[in-house]
């Protein structure tokens, strides 16, 4: 955090959402210099050129991170392709475009894992990105951040002498406070916290999708956050990072329903839809990278994490997306 200073303005694009509330959190808790400015749709539409740059006018970044994305699940991304293609490459060409522009130090964008190729090895590594389409379902946001990716590359390339003044991360599955709660098109994660909600409420049964079985990594909002900061300010290559929990610390869907479950002090047994679609079985992502070159990050616990997102959410229940 050193290299910041009091003169530093840090943009984040996003920054209402689930992540930019994470680093809100970080940036309190850490101290960090500069003047963060957490910019939510409110503050400006970034699909229009126009009002991108009258907020980076306003602000005047030094640095900017750029996770404004138009997101959701799966039935959102099969229904609307063509705004998920054009909303996205419009607010990221822009976004890029001003960072440019305002001759900013540096910009960290942020690309997903559900990007990668759908045909592809495990654990997977950032340098495979490119090789193969991704899965049907929701090609036109990944192809969008696969050009995330480029656009940010050809900057470098054409403009500053291939220095990495524009790079990205590639995080996983995210959740924590200030998620999105809709059983229906949320992730899975915080659908569940909402189902055992409802269930212990109106004394209803606690039903999972699927088996149970498959595996996933999920990264707490406030750990994303510090790892995109730490990206910021000394990661040095323009190569999306992958930022994620180790590959030991995936856990089962079962294993995220029972853990929940505990923190709600839900008794009754959990049930498992099994006529429901499980999903891939994992798609497991590397970390490899981003442990070497900060080998002392320290994860939190994903008990305490789950802990600290059921507490808010039960404590802010009515106000919550849902
Ligand atoms: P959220 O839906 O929580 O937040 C999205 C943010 O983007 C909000 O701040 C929203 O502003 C802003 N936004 C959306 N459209 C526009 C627009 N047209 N103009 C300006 N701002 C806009 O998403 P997350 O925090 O989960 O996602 C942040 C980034 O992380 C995205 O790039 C996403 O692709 C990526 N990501 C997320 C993962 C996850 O599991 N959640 C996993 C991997 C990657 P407002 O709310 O004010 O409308």
């Amino acid at each position: 955090s050193e290299k910041l200073d009091d003169n530093d303005v840090i943009l984040v694009t996003g920054g209402t959402g689930l992540f930019g509330k994470g680093i809100e959190e970080v940036v309190q808790t850490l101290k960090l210099k500069g003047k963060f400015y957490f910019a939510g749709s409110k503050d400006g539409n970034l699909k229009n050129l126009d009002e991108c740059e009258k907020l980076f006018e306003k602000v005047k970044p030094t640095y900017v991170l750029h996770l404004a994305a138009f997101v959701g699940g799966l039935f959102r991304n099969m229904k609307y392709k063509v705004d998920f293609w054009l909303d996205n490459v419009n607010m990221n060409n822009n976004v890029l475009r001003c960072c440019h522009k305002h001759n900013v130090k540096k910009t960290v964008s942020c690309l997903s894992t559900c990007i990668f190729p759908d045909k592809v090895s495990y654990p997977i590594h950032e340098d495979v990105l490119h090789n193969g389409p991704p899965h049907f379902s929701n090609d036109a946001y990944a192809y969008a951040k696969r050009m995330l990716d480029m656009t940010s590359r050809w900057f470098n390339q054409q403009y500053y002498e291939g220095e990495a003044r524009f790079t990205s991360v590639i995080p996983t599955n995210l959740y924590g406070k200030y998620d999105n709660f809709n059983i229906q098109d949320g992730h899975v994660l915080p659908g569940l916290m909402h189902k055992i909600y409802l269930a212990q409420k109106n004394g209803t049964d606690y039903v999972v999708y699927g088996t149970g079985k498959p595996l996933r990594q999920f990264c707490y909002n406030v750990d994303a956050a510090r790892m995109i900061l730490w990206t910021l300010l000394n990661y040095t290559e323009e190569e999306p990072l992958i930022i994620s929990v180790p590959e030991e610390d995936e856990v089962s869907i079962a294993d995220v329903a029972k853990t929940i479950a505990e923190e709600f002090k839900f008794e009754k047994e959990i049930k498992f839809d099994t006529e429901k679609a499980d999903g891939q079985y994992k798609k497991t992502a590397s970390n490899d990278k981003f442990k070497k070159l900060y080998p002392d990050f320290k994860f939190t616990p994903f008990k305490d994490a789950i802990a600290e997102t059921v507490q808010w959410f039960q404590a802010n229940y009515e106000t919550v997306r849902k």
